[in-house]
């Protein structure tokens, strides 16, 4: 039923996996880079083609237990496998991971166990959908049950999952005094440690039973058993081969070769404002940490570093820190998926002698930060534009957004930045919806060849008017760019409101009937919330009106207005959090002076 189950660590590498089919198209990968590194562990499922993956952290070891299986099937038990099988790999291997070998060390014993887990798993729920059709109404039991009070009935109903996790928590409990010197395990008779026993059909009998009885430390023989791995194992092997992620060194691309190319100034940031945006109330740190309550006893607990971050300590330190992230116009949508990612990653780790969880919960959230903030693409334009050149053809970059947002002012900026690194640029006026957008362009492009006095750099406006198709005037520029050796296209479009469908078809239409090497959203800086509706509308538009097999996506972003927003810079991992991609230009001002247009190429 399964295809997968594997222990990562958080590295992307391989402790132990069970694998039952090959897997097509590297949906772990998938998962990694799309959900682990792009902080969106909040979310609970990751689909991959025909693949679904669940996943849980045991973050007290920097570990990730991933369950691979076909979306289609539906199948109950996923949860309770990966969090018993996670108890059980901590418990067997705690100190193996910490101390020992590591990600080297010896996981093969753990075959048996995991596949007795599954089995076991397996047959319960199996068992209990068998059960299933007939309804506890139907039951004799509710019968009596509600001739007396309504009360019981209720509860026996709800509690009944719950026991079964329960049930497994004590089975490792017991299993683990089993092993200790001075366990009891509250058994009479406790089973050899050294017999490897499957569960025998008397054993499954019994079960049921087992289920209605009120737990007090006890262990039935049946389940005892079907969880036993102490005395099981060694015949299976398990491949041991640890598979490097190489895709974590991507996210290292983007520098630049400056060697006799112009660049632009990189983003300021000034130093002193950096401590003011994380202020997470350090002096309530006590507080925060929940750790205060038994006075003496807690300072002892923090010598020990036994304390472990639970959801009371997280929850107010990441409120904290959300606020912040809201105050500075981040999309409040975000700022709750990115704590709750955070706080995915932190549950259950230890905190060190005098840690702080805030400083645990900064440095966590500052380095999801980076990773979001880091392209994963190159930036090198100038590079890509080469390799079109080689090709013979024109490089094609389309400019999208919504009204008003600065599209021609930066379609013009990025055309003087060219113009400055001596390429040929062909303008191509596909705004033939608003009145006055060519006239707008035909100002820009005069202006551009005016400051152009030196360098190999040439500008023309490609222009047919208005109220005509967009996507075939795109056309036509192109193939009149390649015929008159233009390097570059720069294609205008309309803006428009991302309801408006219409527009949004027109728009997809221009994309793929142009395939143009970039698809640039323009968008401002300024915009907080609606970003979030904006990007995705944009992107649902150009997958679902594309009629394409595979559909076109937003490749990256402009910022406008970024001199308007003070420190209020949030739109910034709004933006790249929602689309994946990178921003490419942050735009200063209204005019073309170098200063104006600024990489953002490592941002962080
Ligand atoms: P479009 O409708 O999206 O093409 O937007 P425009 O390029 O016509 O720009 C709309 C307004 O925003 C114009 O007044 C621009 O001068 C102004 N604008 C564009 N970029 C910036 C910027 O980076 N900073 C500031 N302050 N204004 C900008």
């Amino acid at each position: 039923m399964l295809d997968l189950f594997t222990i990562l660590n958080k590295g992307g590498l391989v402790l132990w996996k069970h694998a039952y089919t090959s897997l097509t198209g590297s949906p772990v990968e998938g998962l990694i880079k799309n959900i682990l590194i792009e902080e969106r562990s909040g979310t609970d499922i990751y689909i991959k083609d025909t693949y679904a993956l669940k996943w849980t952290f045991a973050n007290e070891l920097d570990l990730v237990f991933v369950v691979a299986y076909q979306k289609i099937l539906q199948l109950s038990y996923i949860d309770e496998l990966l969090e018993t099988i996670k108890r059980l790999f901590i418990e067997t291997y705690k100190d193996t991971v910490v101390t020992d070998q590591g990600i080297h060390g010896d996981y093969s014993d753990f075959d048996a166990v995991f596949s007795k887990v599954l089995v076991s798993l397996e047959q319960k729920h199996s068992s209990n959908r068998a059960r299933a059709p007939r309804k506890f109404e139907n039951t004799k039991k509710f019968e009596t049950t509600l001739k007396g009070s309504q009360a019981p009935v209720s509860q026996s109903t709800a509690s009944n999952t719950k026991v079964d996790n329960d049930e497994i928590t004590k089975n490792i409990k017991a299993l683990k005094l089993q092993g200790s010197p001075r366990g009891k395990g509250g058994r009479k008779q406790p089973p050899s440690r050294t017999t490897s026993s499957t569960a025998s059909p008397s054993t499954e009998k019994k079960k049921s039973q087992k289920q209605m009885r009120v737990w007090d430390g006890q262990i039935a023989k049946g389940e005892m058993e079907a969880l036993d791995y102490s005395g099981g194992g060694g015949d299976d092997t398990v491949d041991e081969a640890l598979i490097k992620a190489q895709h974590l060194d991507a996210a290292k691309l983007g520098t630049k070769n400056n060697q006799g190319i112009y660049e632009v100034q990189d983003v300021d940031v000034p130093e002193d404002d950096e401590d003011e945006d994380y202020d997470f109330g350090d002096d309530d740190e006590d507080d925060n940490d929940g750790s205060n309550k038994g006075g003496i006893f807690s300072f002892f607990k923090s010598m020990t570093g036994q304390r472990e971050m639970t959801e009371e300590t997280l929850d107010p330190v990441l409120a904290t820190m959300k606020d912040s992230m809201i105050d500075k116009n981040v999309g409040k949508e975000i700022a709750d998926r990115l704590c709750e990612s955070v706080k995915s990653s932190l549950l259950g780790k230890k905190l060190g002698s005098f840690e702080r969880v805030s400083a645990v919960v900064r440095t966590s959230m500052e380095s999801a930060l980076k990773r979001i903030l880091t392209p994963k693409t190159s930036l090198d334009i100038l590079r890509d534009i080469e390799q079109a050149k080689s090709e013979k053809r024109p490089y094609v970059i389309t400019f999208i957004g919504v009204n008003g947002v600065g599209k021609s002012t930066n379609l013009s900026k990025v055309c003087f930045w060219l113009l400055q690194n001596n390429v040929k640029v062909l303008i191509a006026a596909c705004d033939t919806f608003r009145s006055g957008a060519v006239e707008q362009l035909r100002v820009h492009a005069r202006n551009l060849r005016a400051l152009q006095t030196s360098g190999g750099g040439v500008v023309e406006l490609f222009e047919r008017g208005y109220g005509k198709d967009s996507a075939g005037i795109a056309k036509d520029a192109i193939a009149y760019a390649g015929a008159n050796n233009f390097d570059v296209v720069l294609i205008d479009t309309a803006g428009r409101m991302q309801d408006n469908e219409p527009l949004m078809r027109a728009l997809s239409k221009l994309v793929s009937v142009n395939n143009p090497d970039k698809i640039i959203f323009v968008g401002e800086a300024l915009v907080g919330n609606e970003a979030v509706d904006q990007l995705t509308k944009f992107n649902n538009a150009l997958k679902d009106f594309s009629g394409l097999q595979n559909p076109r996506h937003i490749d990256g972003m402009i910022l406008t207005k970024f001199d308007t927003i003070d420190d209020k810079v949030g739109a910034a991992l709004t933006m790249t959090y929602i689309t994946g991609q990178p921003i490419y230009f942050v735009g200063c001002g209204q005019t073309y002076r170098k200063f104006d247009i600024i990489t953002f190429g490592t941002a962080s």
